[in-house]
């Protein structure tokens, strides 16, 4: 699949975004310099990644606030059971998502501006 969607689905599947063969990390937070198999820069400059923290801030805004309206549209718990739950997700969330931030973030970037000449695929 390629266009935007095939970039989203790459980024959602952690891998890179030229060869979208290789996987991105190395280990829980750490990436690659670089891509191991095609060479495609991963890191293009310092603070690359700003935006795939606007990425995981939204996404997780968009789950506490979802979460906590259909929460008490279904169940109408306490508000100190809200109160326990949200803050909490809120805060485990963004490390649980912060794979899929920087690899969507890559991946969209890199389907918008490559930073040279795709490869050629298989
Ligand atoms: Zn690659």
């Amino acid at each position: 699949m390629r266009g935007f969607l095939g970039a989203v689905r790459n980024g959602l599947l952690l891998r890179c975004p030229a060869c979208r063969r290789e996987p991105l990390f190395t280990g829980p937070f750490r990436m690659h310099p670089a891509c191991p198999r095609c060479g495609c820069p991963l890191e293009r400059e310092a603070g690359y990644f700003i935006g795939a923290i606007y990425i995981n801030y939204a996404a997780t805004v968009v789950l506490c606030l979802g979460g906590f309206f259909a929460l008490d549209w279904l169940a109408a718990p306490s508000l100190a059971v809200q109160l326990a739950v949200w803050p909490a997700a809120g805060a485990a969330f963004p490390l649980v998502f912060f794979r899929y931030a920087r690899s969507l973030w890559l991946n969209v970037d890199h389907f918008i501006s490559p930073p040279y000449p795709r490869p050629e695929g298989p």
